[in-house]
């Protein structure tokens, strides 16, 4: 429930709410109407889409880049590790990238490094995270969870698995894809390409 309750409070803005949702007499009732709700309507609802995550696809996959929690816990800030390693989420509109808008540059995963996204991914979306609308590609991995006719997709950096945020599809934003990948902004550091350039560090 620890993956549960931290996504409730970040994605979305029910916080006063989620201690309802959280108890087992919600659960017991919501889970017979929740199967005959059709997928369309619960796009706007995502924290019941969190009440029945999958994170056995996940555990099975195997990243390039390996550590251990405590080698993670070495090197990520607490704040980093949290989200990163164990599928935390940052309280919305308080992320140093949410309003972030460069006209060039890249972001990079804040555990390995691995390049993510461009700047020109990027858009302004509203919602209190970064937003992209695309990812270089093969850097980002989905793991899509379908469950009880809903639909949710986590992604993770390709390089070393570190949980970045979700996508979400189809709801109507001006962007080549119609995707928006909702991603935390302690998951991921931006650098400028000057500074890649000159060969200055991007982090
Ligand atoms: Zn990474």
């Amino acid at each position: 429930m620890r993956f549960f309750s931290s996504f409730v409070q970040g994605f979305t803005f029910f916080n006063a709410t989620s201690r309802i949702f959280r108890s087992p007499q919600y659960l017991e009732r919501a889970l017979p109407a929740t199967r005959l709700t059709p997928l369309r309507s619960m796009s706007g609802i995502p924290f019941l889409g969190s009440l029945f995550s999958s994170s056995s696809s996940r555990k099975n996959m195997s990243y390039p880049l390996q550590k251990t929690d405590d080698e993670w816990r070495a090197v990520l800030s607490p704040e980093q590790f949290r989200v990163l390693r164990k599928q935390g989420t940052e309280a919305p509109f308080t992320g140093k990238y949410d309003k972030h808008q460069p006209t060039s540059g890249a972001y990079t995963c804040a555990g390995c490094n691995a390049e993510l996204y461009k700047a020109s991914h990027k858009f302004k979306s509203g919602c209190g995270w970064p937003a992209f609308f695309d990812a270089v590609p093969g850097a980002v991995t989905r793991h899509t969870d379908r469950t009880l006719g809903m639909e949710r997709t986590e992604i993770v950096c390709s390089n070393c698995g570190g949980h970045l945020g979700h996508v979400f599809k189809g709801e109507g934003y001006a962007t080549p894809t119609d995707e928006r990948h909702c991603v935390n902004s302690v998951s991921i550091n931006f650098g400028d390409e000057k500074k890649e350039a000159n060969g200055e560090s991007k982090v």
